[in-house]
Protein backbone atom coordinates (compact mmCIF):
# COMPACT_ATOMS: atom_id res chain seq x y z
CA UNK A 1 0.00 0.00 0.00
CA UNK A 2 1.21 3.57 -0.96
CA UNK A 3 -0.10 6.77 0.15
CA UNK A 4 -0.44 9.30 -2.99
CA UNK A 5 -0.65 12.86 -1.63
CA UNK A 6 -1.55 15.22 -3.69
CA UNK A 7 0.04 18.45 -4.10
CA UNK A 8 -2.42 20.47 -1.73
CA UNK A 9 -2.79 17.54 0.66
CA UNK A 10 0.81 18.04 2.64
CA UNK A 11 -0.32 18.96 6.34
CA UNK A 12 2.73 16.37 8.03
CA UNK A 13 -0.26 15.29 10.49
CA UNK A 14 -2.68 13.80 7.90
CA UNK A 15 -4.62 11.26 8.82
CA UNK A 16 -3.66 9.70 5.48
CA UNK A 17 -0.74 8.84 6.14
CA UNK A 18 -1.80 6.42 9.67
CA UNK A 19 0.15 3.12 9.34
CA UNK A 20 1.83 4.12 5.98
CA UNK A 21 5.56 3.57 5.03
CA UNK A 22 5.51 4.42 1.42
CA UNK A 23 4.48 7.89 -0.24
CA UNK A 24 4.17 9.09 -3.46
CA UNK A 25 3.99 12.54 -4.58
CA UNK A 26 3.60 13.79 -8.43
CA UNK A 27 4.96 16.88 -9.82
CA UNK A 28 3.06 16.65 -13.13
CA UNK A 29 3.38 19.39 -15.45
CA UNK A 30 0.76 19.39 -17.74
CA UNK A 31 -1.85 21.32 -16.16
CA UNK A 32 0.87 24.55 -15.54
CA UNK A 33 1.39 24.69 -19.48
CA UNK A 34 -2.63 24.80 -19.62
CA UNK A 35 -2.61 28.35 -18.58
CA UNK A 36 -0.72 31.52 -17.84
CA UNK A 37 0.04 31.37 -13.53
CA UNK A 38 1.20 33.53 -11.22
CA UNK A 39 4.79 32.27 -10.78
CA UNK A 40 4.17 32.72 -7.32
CA UNK A 41 1.19 30.24 -7.40
CA UNK A 42 2.93 27.63 -8.99
CA UNK A 43 6.37 27.91 -7.06
CA UNK A 44 4.63 27.85 -3.89
CA UNK A 45 2.73 24.57 -4.77
CA UNK A 46 5.96 22.98 -6.07
CA UNK A 47 8.49 24.67 -3.64
CA UNK A 48 5.71 23.37 -0.82
CA UNK A 49 5.59 20.16 -2.19
CA UNK A 50 9.58 19.22 -2.16
CA UNK A 51 9.58 20.66 0.99
CA UNK A 52 7.18 17.80 1.98
CA UNK A 53 8.98 15.27 -0.12
CA UNK A 54 12.11 16.49 2.19
CA UNK A 55 10.77 17.28 5.83
CA UNK A 56 8.88 12.86 4.66
CA UNK A 57 12.35 11.17 3.98
CA UNK A 58 13.38 12.23 6.98
CA UNK A 59 10.45 11.30 9.54
CA UNK A 60 11.54 8.10 7.87
CA UNK A 61 8.82 7.61 5.17
CA UNK A 62 10.03 5.66 1.92
CA UNK A 63 9.02 8.60 -0.79
CA UNK A 64 8.75 8.43 -4.20
CA UNK A 65 9.00 12.07 -5.89
CA UNK A 66 8.17 11.50 -9.22
CA UNK A 67 8.16 14.59 -11.99
CA UNK A 68 6.50 13.80 -14.74
CA UNK A 69 4.02 15.86 -17.66
CA UNK A 70 0.89 14.31 -15.88
CA UNK A 71 -0.12 11.75 -13.58
CA UNK A 72 -0.75 9.30 -16.07
CA UNK A 73 2.76 9.58 -17.26
CA UNK A 74 4.32 8.94 -13.23
CA UNK A 75 1.49 6.33 -12.25
CA UNK A 76 3.07 4.41 -15.44
CA UNK A 77 6.45 4.48 -14.03
CA UNK A 78 5.07 3.92 -10.16
CA UNK A 79 2.71 0.52 -11.62
CA UNK A 80 5.92 -0.28 -12.79
CA UNK A 81 7.83 -0.65 -9.63
CA UNK A 82 5.25 -1.82 -7.54
CA UNK A 83 2.65 -3.86 -9.86
CA UNK A 84 -0.86 -4.07 -8.69
CA UNK A 85 -0.31 -1.41 -5.96
CA UNK A 86 -3.17 -0.07 -3.77
CA UNK A 87 -3.16 3.70 -3.18
CA UNK A 88 -4.63 5.51 -0.42
CA UNK A 89 -5.73 9.22 -1.34
CA UNK A 90 -7.46 11.51 0.44
CA UNK A 91 -10.70 12.37 -1.41
CA UNK A 92 -9.87 15.93 -3.55
CA UNK A 93 -12.72 18.65 -3.31
CA UNK A 94 -12.66 19.70 -6.91
CA UNK A 95 -15.20 18.12 -9.00
CA UNK A 96 -15.03 14.49 -10.37
CA UNK A 97 -11.19 14.65 -9.60
CA UNK A 98 -12.09 11.16 -7.35
CA UNK A 99 -13.56 9.06 -10.34
CA UNK A 100 -10.59 10.91 -13.24
CA UNK A 101 -7.62 9.19 -10.66
CA UNK A 102 -9.59 6.30 -9.82
CA UNK A 103 -9.58 5.47 -13.53
CA UNK A 104 -5.76 6.18 -14.10
CA UNK A 105 -5.12 3.90 -10.94
CA UNK A 106 -7.25 1.21 -12.23
CA UNK A 107 -6.98 1.32 -15.76
CA UNK A 108 -2.87 0.28 -14.90
CA UNK A 109 -3.71 -2.57 -12.76
CA UNK A 110 -3.85 -0.65 -9.09
CA UNK A 111 -6.71 -0.01 -6.69
CA UNK A 112 -7.18 3.35 -4.67
CA UNK A 113 -8.74 3.51 -1.61
CA UNK A 114 -10.41 6.83 -0.51
CA UNK A 115 -9.95 8.74 2.62
CA UNK A 116 -12.18 11.42 4.16
CA UNK A 117 -10.82 14.82 3.58
CA UNK A 118 -9.24 16.49 6.79
CA UNK A 119 -8.50 19.77 5.40
CA UNK A 120 -11.95 20.56 6.51
CA UNK A 121 -13.87 19.96 9.29
CA UNK A 122 -17.43 18.87 8.31
CA UNK A 123 -17.52 16.03 6.22
CA UNK A 124 -19.90 15.48 3.34
CA UNK A 125 -21.99 13.03 5.10
CA UNK A 126 -22.63 15.17 7.97
CA UNK A 127 -23.38 18.40 5.62
CA UNK A 128 -26.00 16.26 3.81
CA UNK A 129 -27.66 14.83 6.90
CA UNK A 130 -27.75 18.06 8.63
CA UNK A 131 -28.39 20.30 5.31
CA UNK A 132 -31.76 17.61 3.93
CA UNK A 133 -32.82 19.55 1.17
CA UNK A 134 -33.91 23.12 -0.02
CA UNK A 135 -31.85 26.20 0.01
CA UNK A 136 -28.30 27.08 1.26
CA UNK A 137 -27.77 29.38 3.94
CA UNK A 138 -24.67 30.19 5.33
CA UNK A 139 -25.86 31.48 8.56
CA UNK A 140 -27.72 28.32 9.52
CA UNK A 141 -24.67 26.78 8.71
CA UNK A 142 -22.35 29.25 10.59
CA UNK A 143 -24.70 28.28 13.79
CA UNK A 144 -25.08 25.03 13.39
CA UNK A 145 -21.14 24.32 12.80
CA UNK A 146 -20.15 26.76 15.86
CA UNK A 147 -22.42 24.19 18.44
CA UNK A 148 -21.29 21.14 16.84
CA UNK A 149 -17.60 22.46 16.61
CA UNK A 150 -18.29 23.82 20.92
CA UNK A 151 -16.76 26.98 18.75
CA UNK A 152 -17.15 30.15 20.71
CA UNK A 153 -20.81 28.70 22.85
CA UNK A 154 -21.43 27.38 26.25
CA UNK A 155 -24.58 25.40 26.31
CA UNK A 156 -25.80 26.09 22.88
CA UNK A 157 -25.41 29.66 22.97
CA UNK A 158 -22.80 32.15 21.81
CA UNK A 159 -20.29 33.62 23.66
CA UNK A 160 -19.94 37.20 24.15
CA UNK A 161 -22.93 38.65 23.70
CA UNK A 162 -24.07 37.45 20.06
CA UNK A 163 -23.92 35.19 16.86
CA UNK A 164 -22.42 38.28 14.84
CA UNK A 165 -20.80 41.37 15.48
CA UNK A 166 -20.98 42.53 11.94
CA UNK A 167 -21.97 46.26 13.02
CA UNK A 168 -18.57 46.92 14.48
CA UNK A 169 -17.07 45.12 11.80
CA UNK A 170 -17.33 47.73 8.98
CA UNK A 171 -14.85 50.29 10.10
CA UNK A 172 -11.91 52.21 8.23
CA UNK A 173 -8.49 53.08 9.94
CA UNK A 174 -7.69 56.39 10.96
CA UNK A 175 -5.48 58.47 8.85
CA UNK A 176 -2.77 57.96 10.95
CA UNK A 177 -3.20 54.45 11.37
CA UNK A 178 0.11 52.30 11.38
CA UNK A 179 -0.88 48.91 9.59
CA UNK A 180 0.41 45.80 12.04
CA UNK A 181 3.60 44.02 10.77
CA UNK A 182 2.78 41.23 7.85
CA UNK A 183 5.33 38.37 8.31
CA UNK A 184 8.03 37.37 5.44
CA UNK A 185 9.00 33.68 5.02
CA UNK A 186 12.18 34.32 2.54
CA UNK A 187 12.73 31.43 0.66
CA UNK A 188 15.51 29.00 0.89
CA UNK A 189 17.54 27.57 -1.62
CA UNK A 190 14.88 24.78 -2.21
CA UNK A 191 12.02 27.46 -2.95
CA UNK A 192 14.63 29.75 -4.90
CA UNK A 193 15.64 26.72 -7.10
CA UNK A 194 12.32 25.83 -7.52
CA UNK A 195 10.87 29.50 -8.55
CA UNK A 196 14.04 29.54 -10.63
CA UNK A 197 12.80 26.78 -12.66
CA UNK A 198 8.97 28.15 -12.88
CA UNK A 199 9.91 31.06 -14.43
CA UNK A 200 11.82 29.34 -16.84
CA UNK A 201 10.16 26.72 -17.59
CA UNK A 202 6.76 27.99 -17.96
CA UNK A 203 4.66 30.94 -19.54
CA UNK A 204 3.50 33.03 -16.33
CA UNK A 205 1.53 36.13 -15.43
CA UNK A 206 2.71 38.36 -12.42
CA UNK A 207 5.80 39.19 -10.26
CA UNK A 208 7.82 36.75 -9.22
CA UNK A 209 10.40 38.65 -6.86
CA UNK A 210 8.88 39.49 -3.30
CA UNK A 211 7.80 35.86 -2.83
CA UNK A 212 7.57 35.36 0.82
CA UNK A 213 4.47 32.70 1.44
CA UNK A 214 5.20 29.60 3.77
CA UNK A 215 6.27 26.75 2.11
CA UNK A 216 6.13 24.58 5.18
CA UNK A 217 4.08 23.61 7.66
CA UNK A 218 6.48 25.24 10.55
CA UNK A 219 6.49 28.33 8.82
CA UNK A 220 2.42 28.52 8.35
CA UNK A 221 2.31 27.47 12.00
CA UNK A 222 4.39 30.65 12.56
CA UNK A 223 2.40 32.56 9.90
CA UNK A 224 -0.70 31.40 11.83
CA UNK A 225 0.77 32.93 15.44
CA UNK A 226 2.23 36.13 14.20
CA UNK A 227 -1.29 36.94 12.59
CA UNK A 228 -2.86 35.83 16.09
CA UNK A 229 -0.35 37.91 17.52
CA UNK A 230 -0.35 41.24 15.55
CA UNK A 231 -2.90 41.89 13.26
CA UNK A 232 -6.19 39.38 14.80
CA UNK A 233 -6.85 42.48 17.46
CA UNK A 234 -7.57 44.16 14.04
CA UNK A 235 -9.31 41.96 11.85
CA UNK A 236 -12.54 42.20 13.06
CA UNK A 237 -13.03 46.29 12.53
CA UNK A 238 -10.90 46.71 9.26
CA UNK A 239 -11.72 43.46 7.69
CA UNK A 240 -14.21 45.38 5.16
CA UNK A 241 -11.63 48.18 4.73
CA UNK A 242 -9.25 49.07 1.97
CA UNK A 243 -6.23 51.36 2.07
CA UNK A 244 -4.53 53.02 -0.31
CA UNK A 245 -0.69 51.28 -0.72
CA UNK A 246 -1.57 48.63 1.58
CA UNK A 247 -2.74 45.23 0.44
CA UNK A 248 -2.51 43.29 3.83
CA UNK A 249 -4.20 45.47 6.56
CA UNK A 250 -5.29 42.87 9.20
CA UNK A 251 -6.00 39.87 6.86
CA UNK A 252 -4.38 36.98 8.04
CA UNK A 253 -3.23 35.68 4.53
CA UNK A 254 -3.83 32.07 5.71
CA UNK A 255 -5.20 30.69 2.63
CA UNK A 256 -2.83 29.00 1.00
CA UNK A 257 -1.41 27.51 3.68
CA UNK A 258 -4.92 26.43 4.13
CA UNK A 259 -5.60 25.38 0.94
CA UNK A 260 -2.30 23.47 0.26
CA UNK A 261 -2.97 21.53 3.89
CA UNK A 262 0.19 23.33 5.11
CA UNK A 263 -2.59 24.31 8.15
CA UNK A 264 -5.59 22.33 9.05
CA UNK A 265 -8.79 24.58 9.97
CA UNK A 266 -9.00 23.36 13.37
CA UNK A 267 -5.62 24.70 14.53
CA UNK A 268 -6.42 27.95 13.09
CA UNK A 269 -9.78 28.07 14.49
CA UNK A 270 -8.07 26.91 18.38
CA UNK A 271 -5.38 29.15 17.94
CA UNK A 272 -8.28 32.67 16.87
CA UNK A 273 -10.52 31.45 20.16
CA UNK A 274 -6.78 30.74 22.83
CA UNK A 275 -6.35 34.71 22.11
CA UNK A 276 -10.32 35.58 22.97
CA UNK A 277 -9.49 33.64 26.14
CA UNK A 278 -6.88 34.75 26.94
CA UNK A 279 -7.76 38.65 26.54
CA UNK A 280 -5.20 38.52 23.44
CA UNK A 281 -7.54 39.89 20.96
CA UNK A 282 -11.48 40.82 21.17
CA UNK A 283 -14.54 38.79 20.65
CA UNK A 284 -15.44 41.08 17.30
CA UNK A 285 -12.23 40.21 15.62
CA UNK A 286 -12.45 36.55 17.22
CA UNK A 287 -16.00 35.87 15.58
CA UNK A 288 -15.34 37.41 12.54
CA UNK A 289 -12.30 35.66 11.81
CA UNK A 290 -13.87 32.25 12.99
CA UNK A 291 -16.96 32.87 10.40
CA UNK A 292 -14.80 32.71 7.36
CA UNK A 293 -12.82 29.73 8.82
CA UNK A 294 -15.42 27.94 10.17
CA UNK A 295 -18.52 29.20 8.43
CA UNK A 296 -17.82 30.34 4.77
CA UNK A 297 -14.45 28.29 3.93
CA UNK A 298 -16.41 24.83 4.87
CA UNK A 299 -19.68 25.99 3.32
CA UNK A 300 -18.38 26.61 0.12
CA UNK A 301 -16.59 23.57 -0.42
CA UNK A 302 -20.16 21.86 0.22
CA UNK A 303 -22.02 23.87 -1.89
CA UNK A 304 -19.69 23.40 -4.62
CA UNK A 305 -19.88 19.62 -3.75
CA UNK A 306 -23.76 19.80 -3.99
CA UNK A 307 -24.45 21.84 -6.84
CA UNK A 308 -21.53 21.20 -9.65
CA UNK A 309 -21.57 20.91 -12.40
CA UNK A 310 -24.56 23.48 -12.36
CA UNK A 311 -22.81 25.85 -10.51
CA UNK A 312 -20.07 26.15 -13.05
CA UNK A 313 -22.68 26.50 -15.94
CA UNK A 314 -24.34 28.99 -17.67
CA UNK A 315 -24.92 32.63 -16.45
CA UNK A 316 -28.43 34.07 -14.75
CA UNK A 317 -27.01 37.64 -16.65
CA UNK A 318 -26.24 36.09 -19.80
CA UNK A 319 -23.03 38.27 -20.50
CA UNK A 320 -20.57 37.86 -22.72
CA UNK A 321 -18.44 40.79 -23.17
CA UNK A 322 -14.41 40.11 -22.64
CA UNK A 323 -12.72 40.58 -19.36
CA UNK A 324 -11.74 43.87 -19.85
CA UNK A 325 -7.48 44.31 -20.76
CA UNK A 326 -6.63 46.28 -17.70
CA UNK A 327 -7.11 42.94 -15.52
CA UNK A 328 -4.01 41.65 -17.49
CA UNK A 329 -1.83 44.54 -17.79
CA UNK A 330 -2.82 46.79 -14.74
CA UNK A 331 -3.46 49.85 -17.09
CA UNK A 332 -6.31 52.22 -15.54
CA UNK A 333 -6.59 55.36 -14.22
CA UNK A 334 -8.96 54.28 -11.28
CA UNK A 335 -6.80 54.10 -8.26
CA UNK A 336 -9.41 51.15 -6.58
CA UNK A 337 -8.79 48.92 -9.38
CA UNK A 338 -5.22 49.84 -10.00
CA UNK A 339 -4.26 48.81 -6.83
CA UNK A 340 -6.63 45.64 -6.61
CA UNK A 341 -4.86 44.51 -9.98
CA UNK A 342 -1.06 45.17 -8.45
CA UNK A 343 -2.28 43.26 -5.95
CA UNK A 344 -2.57 40.81 -7.92
CA UNK A 345 0.29 40.97 -9.72
CA UNK A 346 2.17 41.62 -7.26
CA UNK A 347 1.83 39.11 -4.53
CA UNK A 348 -0.91 36.76 -6.11
CA UNK A 349 -3.39 37.76 -3.27
CA UNK A 350 -5.62 40.62 -3.00
CA UNK A 351 -8.01 40.73 0.27
CA UNK A 352 -11.74 39.71 0.10
CA UNK A 353 -12.91 42.97 -0.08
CA UNK A 354 -10.98 43.97 -3.00
CA UNK A 355 -11.91 40.43 -4.56
CA UNK A 356 -15.96 41.25 -3.85
CA UNK A 357 -16.44 45.05 -4.35
CA UNK A 358 -13.56 46.23 -6.76
CA UNK A 359 -12.09 43.10 -9.06
CA UNK A 360 -16.32 41.35 -9.29
CA UNK A 361 -17.79 44.28 -8.71
CA UNK A 362 -16.08 46.08 -11.91
CA UNK A 363 -16.10 42.98 -14.15
CA UNK A 364 -19.56 42.40 -13.10
CA UNK A 365 -20.84 45.93 -14.02
CA UNK A 366 -18.93 45.97 -17.01
CA UNK A 367 -20.81 42.97 -18.34
CA UNK A 368 -18.02 40.53 -18.56
CA UNK A 369 -18.09 37.00 -19.05
CA UNK A 370 -17.77 35.64 -15.27
CA UNK A 371 -16.10 32.43 -16.40
CA UNK A 372 -13.35 34.20 -17.52
CA UNK A 373 -13.38 36.04 -14.33
CA UNK A 374 -13.10 32.56 -12.88
CA UNK A 375 -10.38 31.85 -15.01
CA UNK A 376 -8.55 34.85 -14.04
CA UNK A 377 -8.83 34.66 -10.53
CA UNK A 378 -7.81 30.75 -10.93
CA UNK A 379 -4.52 31.87 -12.74
CA UNK A 380 -3.70 34.68 -10.63
CA UNK A 381 -4.13 34.18 -7.02
CA UNK A 382 -2.35 31.66 -4.40
CA UNK A 383 -4.89 30.61 -2.89
CA UNK A 384 -7.14 29.48 -5.95
CA UNK A 385 -8.49 25.91 -6.54
CA UNK A 386 -11.81 24.85 -8.27
CA UNK A 387 -13.57 23.87 -5.16
CA UNK A 388 -13.52 27.55 -3.56
CA UNK A 389 -12.41 29.70 -6.81
CA UNK A 390 -15.98 28.99 -8.79
CA UNK A 391 -18.24 29.31 -5.92
CA UNK A 392 -16.76 32.52 -4.65
CA UNK A 393 -16.72 34.13 -8.18
CA UNK A 394 -19.82 32.39 -9.64
CA UNK A 395 -21.99 32.75 -6.57
CA UNK A 396 -20.90 35.59 -4.76
CA UNK A 397 -18.59 37.74 -6.82
CA UNK A 398 -20.92 37.77 -10.39
CA UNK A 399 -24.28 36.25 -9.53
CA UNK A 400 -23.58 33.38 -12.87
CA UNK A 401 -25.68 31.64 -10.43
CA UNK A 402 -28.01 32.25 -7.30
CA UNK A 403 -27.20 28.27 -5.71
CA UNK A 404 -26.44 30.11 -2.77
CA UNK A 405 -26.54 34.11 -2.87
CA UNK A 406 -30.10 35.59 -3.54
CA UNK A 407 -28.72 39.27 -4.90
CA UNK A 408 -25.77 40.47 -6.60
CA UNK A 409 -22.82 42.07 -4.41
CA UNK A 410 -22.79 45.10 -6.54
CA UNK A 411 -22.45 48.90 -5.72
CA UNK A 412 -21.56 51.97 -7.23
CA UNK A 413 -18.66 54.30 -6.13
CA UNK A 414 -20.10 54.97 -3.19
CA UNK A 415 -19.17 51.78 -1.18
CA UNK A 416 -15.64 52.29 -2.77
CA UNK A 417 -15.49 55.81 -0.87
CA UNK A 418 -16.65 54.70 2.38
CA UNK A 419 -14.83 51.95 2.57
CA UNK A 420 -11.30 53.43 1.34
CA UNK A 421 -9.31 56.51 1.21
CA UNK A 422 -8.71 55.51 -2.77
CA UNK A 423 -11.43 57.76 -4.01
CA UNK A 424 -9.87 61.19 -2.47
CA UNK A 425 -6.50 60.14 -4.96
CA UNK A 426 -8.39 59.30 -7.71
CA UNK A 427 -8.83 61.98 -10.72
CA UNK A 428 -12.21 60.26 -11.21
CA UNK A 429 -15.20 62.13 -9.24
CA UNK A 430 -16.95 59.83 -7.03
CA UNK A 431 -19.97 61.98 -6.61
CA UNK A 432 -20.63 62.57 -10.23
CA UNK A 433 -22.47 59.86 -12.26
CA UNK A 434 -22.35 61.04 -15.75
CA UNK A 435 -19.81 63.26 -17.54
CA UNK A 436 -15.90 63.00 -18.82
CA UNK A 437 -14.60 62.44 -15.04
CA UNK A 438 -17.28 60.78 -13.86
CA UNK A 439 -16.04 57.65 -11.55
CA UNK A 440 -17.31 54.75 -14.26
CA UNK A 441 -18.56 52.74 -11.56
CA UNK A 442 -21.76 54.94 -11.09
CA UNK A 443 -23.01 55.13 -14.09
CA UNK A 444 -22.32 51.24 -14.73
CA UNK A 445 -24.27 50.45 -11.94
CA UNK A 446 -27.29 52.29 -12.62
CA UNK A 447 -27.20 50.59 -16.12
CA UNK A 448 -26.38 47.28 -15.09
CA UNK A 449 -29.54 47.40 -12.83
CA UNK A 450 -31.20 48.90 -15.31
CA UNK A 451 -30.78 46.40 -18.13
CA UNK A 452 -30.99 43.41 -15.80
CA UNK A 453 -34.26 44.63 -14.40
CA UNK A 454 -36.46 41.73 -15.22
CA UNK A 455 -34.07 38.97 -13.90
CA UNK A 456 -33.38 41.14 -11.03
CA UNK A 457 -35.76 43.54 -9.40
CA UNK A 458 -38.45 40.85 -7.57
CA UNK A 459 -34.76 38.77 -6.56
CA UNK A 460 -34.13 38.63 -2.98
CA UNK A 461 -32.83 41.76 -1.15
CA UNK A 462 -33.07 44.37 -4.44
CA UNK A 463 -36.22 46.56 -3.29
CA UNK A 464 -33.99 49.46 -1.92
CA UNK A 465 -31.83 49.49 -4.92
CA UNK A 466 -34.67 49.28 -7.22
CA UNK A 467 -36.57 52.56 -5.37
CA UNK A 468 -33.81 54.51 -6.25
CA UNK A 469 -33.94 53.28 -9.82
CA UNK A 470 -37.71 54.21 -9.95
CA UNK A 471 -36.71 57.69 -8.73
CA UNK A 472 -34.57 58.60 -12.08
CA UNK A 473 -36.41 60.46 -14.85
CA UNK A 474 -35.95 59.62 -18.69
CA UNK A 475 -33.57 62.20 -19.42
CA UNK A 476 -31.07 61.38 -16.50
CA UNK A 477 -31.27 57.52 -17.91
CA UNK A 478 -30.60 58.76 -21.35
CA UNK A 479 -27.21 60.13 -19.87
CA UNK A 480 -26.56 57.39 -17.94
CA UNK A 481 -26.58 54.78 -20.73
CA UNK A 482 -24.56 57.11 -22.85
CA UNK A 483 -21.75 57.30 -20.17
CA UNK A 484 -22.30 53.44 -19.83
CA UNK A 485 -21.62 52.56 -23.00
CA UNK A 486 -18.90 54.33 -23.34
CA UNK A 487 -17.29 53.40 -20.29
CA UNK A 488 -17.50 49.86 -21.55
CA UNK A 489 -15.90 50.64 -25.24
CA UNK A 490 -12.89 52.88 -23.56
CA UNK A 491 -12.58 49.15 -20.75
CA UNK A 492 -12.56 47.26 -24.31
CA UNK A 493 -10.40 49.37 -26.00
CA UNK A 494 -8.04 49.29 -22.55
CA UNK A 495 -8.23 53.36 -21.67
CA UNK A 496 -10.32 53.40 -18.65
P1 LIG B 1 -8.94 36.32 5.82
O1 LIG B 1 -9.71 37.53 5.42
O2 LIG B 1 -7.96 36.50 6.90
O3 LIG B 1 -9.98 35.17 6.19
C1 LIG B 1 -9.58 34.00 6.91
C2 LIG B 1 -9.77 32.72 6.14
O4 LIG B 1 -11.14 32.45 5.95
C3 LIG B 1 -9.16 32.67 4.77
O5 LIG B 1 -7.79 32.35 4.85
C4 LIG B 1 -9.98 31.59 4.08
O6 LIG B 1 -9.42 30.32 4.31
C5 LIG B 1 -11.33 31.67 4.78
N1 LIG B 1 -12.33 32.33 3.94
C6 LIG B 1 -12.84 33.57 4.10
N2 LIG B 1 -13.81 33.82 3.21
C7 LIG B 1 -13.91 32.72 2.45
C8 LIG B 1 -14.72 32.37 1.35
N3 LIG B 1 -15.65 33.21 0.87
N4 LIG B 1 -14.54 31.16 0.79
C9 LIG B 1 -13.61 30.31 1.26
N5 LIG B 1 -12.82 30.58 2.31
C10 LIG B 1 -12.98 31.78 2.90
N6 LIG B 1 -10.66 32.06 -1.10
C11 LIG B 1 -9.76 31.09 -1.37
O7 LIG B 1 -9.26 30.44 -0.46
N7 LIG B 1 -9.42 30.80 -2.68
C12 LIG B 1 -9.96 31.49 -3.72
O8 LIG B 1 -9.63 31.20 -4.88
C13 LIG B 1 -10.88 32.54 -3.45
N8 LIG B 1 -11.42 33.26 -4.46
C14 LIG B 1 -12.30 34.26 -4.16
C15 LIG B 1 -12.87 34.98 -5.21
C16 LIG B 1 -13.80 35.97 -4.95
C17 LIG B 1 -14.44 36.71 -6.09
C18 LIG B 1 -14.16 36.25 -3.62
C19 LIG B 1 -15.18 37.30 -3.32
C20 LIG B 1 -13.59 35.55 -2.58
C21 LIG B 1 -12.66 34.55 -2.83
N9 LIG B 1 -12.08 33.80 -1.78
C22 LIG B 1 -11.20 32.79 -2.08
C23 LIG B 1 -12.48 34.01 -0.38
C24 LIG B 1 -11.64 35.04 0.39
O9 LIG B 1 -11.63 36.25 -0.30
C25 LIG B 1 -10.22 34.55 0.63
O10 LIG B 1 -10.25 33.30 1.27
C26 LIG B 1 -9.43 35.51 1.50
O11 LIG B 1 -9.43 36.79 0.93
C27 LIG B 1 -8.02 34.99 1.67
O12 LIG B 1 -7.23 35.90 2.36
P2 LIG B 1 -6.85 35.72 3.89
O13 LIG B 1 -6.25 34.38 4.10
O14 LIG B 1 -6.06 36.91 4.28
O15 LIG B 1 -8.28 35.70 4.53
Amino acid sequence: MTVWLLGDQLHPESHVLDGADRVLLIEATAFADRRSYHPQKLGLVFAAMRHARDRLQDAGYEVEYRRGDSFGDALDAHFETHPGDDLRLMRPPSHGAADRLRELVESRGGTLTLVDDDRFLCSPAAFDEWHGGGDFRHEDFYRWMRRREGVLTADGDPVGGGWNFDESNRETPPDDWSPPPVPRYEPDALTRETLDWVEERFDTWGEREGFAWPVTHEDARDALDHFVTHRLPEFGPYQDAMVGDEWALAHSLLSSSLNLGLLGPREVVDAAVGAWERDAAPIESVEGFVRQVLGWREFMRHVYRRTMPDLAEGDLLDRSRDLPSLYYDGETRMRCLDEAVSHVYDHGYAHHIERLMVLSNFATLVGADPHELNEWFHVGFVDAYHWVTTPNVLGMGTFATDAFTSKPYVSSGNYVDKMSDHCTACPYDVDATTGEDACPFNALYWDFLKEHEETLRGTGRMGLMYSHVDRKGEAEWAAIRDRASKLRERAAEGSL
